[in-house]
């Protein structure tokens, strides 16, 4: 079986700033490995395509571009915010609003956004949106552990069911 559309693939991967001997910023190890649901578009599509038709022991090896990656940083996703936004009972949390500190706020669609606090006035809160990995060069490697044909059930719902997967 190779790895492809409709099939759960488990997995694991270091991921390092630019090549091979960059700064390591996230490790998934084989006693926790990644499995997902191959096709369903919820990762970056070089990242699936660099997968695409690997077997069960395979190793993989691969770098994207920043423009494959994450984008670059945009001077748009940096936003002054309203103060009050953040006044919970007339209140501003000055430990919750913080220089550094992540807060996760919400788009107009109500979606989940994570943004970096980066400066604080009086009036304004300043939040960089960006994606903490935006402008890097990324280098990925890791094993295929397993892949099993998904489940109909997967199939419709988008994601994995299991040990490692979706709990509902
Ligand atoms: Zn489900």
């Amino acid at each position: 079986m190779k790895v492809g559309n409709q099939k759960v693939v488990s997995l694991t991967y270091e991921l390092r700033e630019n090549d091979a001997q960059g700064a390591l910023i996230q490790k998934v190890e084989k006693d926790r490995p990644f499995v997902y649901l191959f096709g369903v578009g919820g990762l970056l599509p070089k990242f699936e395509e660099s997968l695409d038709g690997l077997s069960v022991g395979d190793s993989f090896s691969f770098e994207l571009s920043a423009e494959d990656g994450y984008g670059q940083p945009t001077k748009e996703a940096i936003i002054d915010l309203d103060k009050k936004i953040f006044e919970v009972e007339g209140k501003v949390d000055e430990e919750l609003v913080k220089i550094g500190n992540q807060i996760t706020m919400q788009d107009q669609d109500g979606n989940p956004l994570d943004g970096i606090v980066l400066e604080v006035t009086d009036s304004t809160v300043k939040m960089d949106f960006n994606h903490p990995l935006a402008g890097m060069d990324l280098h990925f490697s890791g094993d295929i552990l397993d892949i099993r044909e998904a489940s109909a059930e997967e199939i419709s719902h988008g994601h994995v069911h299991g040990p490692h997967g979706h709990h509902h």
